[in-house]
């Protein structure tokens, strides 16, 4: 049986204008969306996003912070930080970016659908409680585990960050937290520089806080070794009841920003994978947000090699098995680290 698949789409968020020379741009959306509406017009359940409650938004964020980014509102131009400017309408889809997750996530919970993607931006792993950057202004996934934790009583979400950037800000937010399990693989090399191996939690999080630093050379079957080998004693023994995936696809090899040798086979594996747990977890919801991904082809591609995935009705290909000494390092070097937390060893 095929899966119900969402998706959250608005002609709002091509409003966030970034300059003519901008990674972050309109454009990345205006790709995306044309290929959803070529190849999957009448496969998806839209979802109509909504903007969230200020309280909803301070489940993360300072009231002072947001008031600060809603005092934007109809400025030209303001630098929040110096890689993230933000325009007229930049407060209205930051804010429609976080309405747009909590829509997907109410839309999961009622059974519209078993799986959503947010084609949302500007995009939010890296958004501080405070502080903007790294083109994010709201942490999107951040608050939509918060409104799931206080809201929808869940007690165990999992989420997965393959953006090949780290997402600090999610990290930051559940460092003391066991009821949100992070994983994130990314390049230790770039922005923001966070996302060591030994930043494993603090407190009750302790354990719950997994990075992978991984390798530029890094290619599909390397990726996906080291998301087989770590991801699955994860999800077996941690249980998640949610799935929330940050969704980069700035791995891809065209990526201008964080080029490593991942193809756009990759993130359709990668996907296959997740709702291969998820299904092994009476099929626990899964909500995908887009990330990062700055090749408008390469995006598309691979957005639609996920969405392939997520509503194909037919036998799965197989996850291919090879992979290269360094990525088989990657899982020794993790194994090492967080033995002794139990969580996925025990
Ligand atoms: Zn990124």
């Amino acid at each position: 049986m095929p899966i119900k698949v969402g998706i959250v789409r608005d002609p709002r968020y091509l409003d966030h204008k970034t300059g003519l020379v901008h990674p972050e741009s309109p454009n990345r959306l205006r790709s995306i969306y044309r290929m959803v509406d070529k190849e999957f017009s009448d496969r998806l359940v839209a979802i109509q996003p909504e903007l969230a409650t200020l309280e909803d938004l301070e489940l993360v964020h300072t009231p002072t912070y947001i008031k600060q980014i809603l005092s934007t509102a109809e400025r030209d131009f303001t630098p929040l930080a110096p890689d993230t400017p933000v325009s007229a309408k930049t407060y209205m889809a930051a804010w429609l970016a976080v309405g747009g997750c909590i829509k997907g996530l109410d839309a999961l919970l009622s059974e519209r659908c078993q799986a959503c993607f947010c084609l949302v931006r500007p995009p939010g792993h890296h958004a501080l409680s405070d502080r903007a950057g790294g083109f994010c202004i709201f942490n999107n996934l951040g608050v939509t585990a918060r409104y799931a934790i206080e809201r929808c009583g869940f007690e165990r979400i999992l989420i997965i960050d393959w953006d090949i950037h780290h997402g600090n800000a999610i990290q930051d937010q559940f460092y003391g937290d066991n009821r949100v399990l992070y994983l994130s693989s990314h390049y230790m090399g770039w922005y923001p520089h966070t996302g060591d191996w030994e930043e494993t939690g603090e407190g009750e999080g302790l354990g719950f806080n997994v990075n992978l630093p991984v390798f530029k050379e890094m290619e599909d079957e390397d990726v996906l070794h080291i998301y087989r080998e770590v991801l699955t004693p994860i999800v077996r023994n941690f249980r998640p009841q949610l799935f929330l995936v940050a969704a980069g696809f700035d791995a891809h090899h065209r990526d201008p920003l964080g080029r490593t040798r991942l193809t756009e086979k990759a993130f359709g594996w990668l996907a296959q994978m997740v709702l291969q747990l998820s299904e092994s977890m009476r099929s626990a919801p899964i909500l995908l947000s887009l990330e990062g991904g700055y090749d408008n082809w390469a995006l598309a591609a691979s957005v639609r090699e996920v969405l392939g995935i997520l509503t194909f009705d037919g036998r799965r290909e197989r996850i291919p098995l090879t992979y290269t000494k360094k990525a088989a390092e990657v899982v020794d070097k993790a194994l090492g680290i967080h033995r002794k937390y139990g969580i996925w060893t025990s």
